[in-house]
């Protein structure tokens, strides 16, 4: 069996201050820390134990994961494991990439934002640099608030040509954005519209929930991160069972990390094997080499 995991610990904290986010400069006690870093070890060690299946995992934290050692750390163990094909997670890049050089860069994959407001753009740029030419297949993202434009113009010039930059509509601002607005970030991310849509999804078929689940710290399993309903554990030895094809109960979907899912959306053909990670197949690492070679 192949399972995707969306992995969300009880992490909560991060260390930048976003004025768009809940978690911004949130903080976290050493013995809250503690829970996570152990949950999180018990998820590595269950995958360990599991050879005979095989996993995609996205690491999606309420917050900034890879400024601690044992998200690195752990990224590193799984990148390494014969049975783990993906393990790719959203972060700020703000942390040293010392790490990366112990990892498995056919596996490991990230999922970068940008958040100009507190980001350094040559800081983060350095970053970029070194996980291209460390071959880690990555994606950038922005926020797409049109008082970014100007540090998503330089952000895009300065990015290798070969990394996605995507922009993250924000939904509840779409009324309010002009034309010029969406044409110029859609100049940027040729797939901005697709990310502009509440697909409607009830009773339609989504993976989530038989191939894909969201699992939290204490391994609870839940279809995906929009519909709360438990559908089992992962720490359960009969867990299969809980996977099963399970129409969606949700109106709409429209978050990148839920929608993707969704069956007759078949972005599986966008994506491919960047889905997790949001580097379409366009951009993906042979394909676009083959490509620069042949202009
Ligand atoms: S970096 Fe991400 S998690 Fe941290 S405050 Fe900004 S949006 Fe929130
Ligand atoms: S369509 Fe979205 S909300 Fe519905 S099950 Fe799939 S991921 Fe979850």
């Amino acid at each position: 069996m192949h399972l995707t995991i969306l992995y969300r610990g009880s992490l909560v904290s991060c260390n930048y201050g976003c004025e768009y986010c809940p978690f911004a400069k949130r903080q976290q006690s050493a013995a809250e820390l503690t829970i996570d870093r152990q949950s999180l070890e018990r998820f590595a060690n269950w995958i360990v134990d599991h050879p005979q299946h095989e996993f995609s995992i996205l690491f999606t934290p309420w917050g900034e994961a890879l400024i601690h050692s044992w998200y690195q750390q752990t990224l590193v163990r799984l990148s390494q494991l014969p049975n783990v094909r993906k393990v790719a997670i959203q972060t700020n890049l703000s942390c040293s990439l010392d790490w990366i050089d112990q990892a498995n860069p056919d596996c490991l994959a990230l999922w970068a934002t940008f958040h100009p407001e507190w980001s350094n753009l040559d800081r983060f740029l350095e970053r970029c640099n070194d996980l291209h030419q460390r071959g880690i297949r990555f994606s950038v993202g922005v926020v797409g608030f049109p008082r970014f434009k100007e540090a998503i113009t330089a952000l895009r010039q300065r990015l290798p040509q070969a990394i996605y930059l995507w922009i993250n509509a924000v939904k509840a601002e779409l009324p309010q954005l002009t034309d010029d607005d969406r044409a110029f970030f859609q100049s940027i991310d040729p797939l901005y519209e697709l990310n502009t849509h509440h697909y409607p999804s009830l009773g339609k078929s989504c993976k989530a929930g038989e191939s894909v689940i969201s699992v939290d710290g204490e391994g609870t399993m839940r279809r995906c991160h929009f519909i709360k309903t438990a559908i089992g554990n992962l720490y359960d030895p009969a867990f299969e069972t809980a996977l099963v094809e399970r129409p969606c109960t949700n109106e709409t979907c429209h978050c990148h990390i839920g929608y993707v899912h969704l069956d007759y959306l078949e972005l599986d053909k966008v994506f491919g094997a960047g889905i997790l990670e949001r580097v379409p197949i366009a951009y993906q690492r042979d394909e676009f080499v083959r490509a620069s070679s042949q202009s």
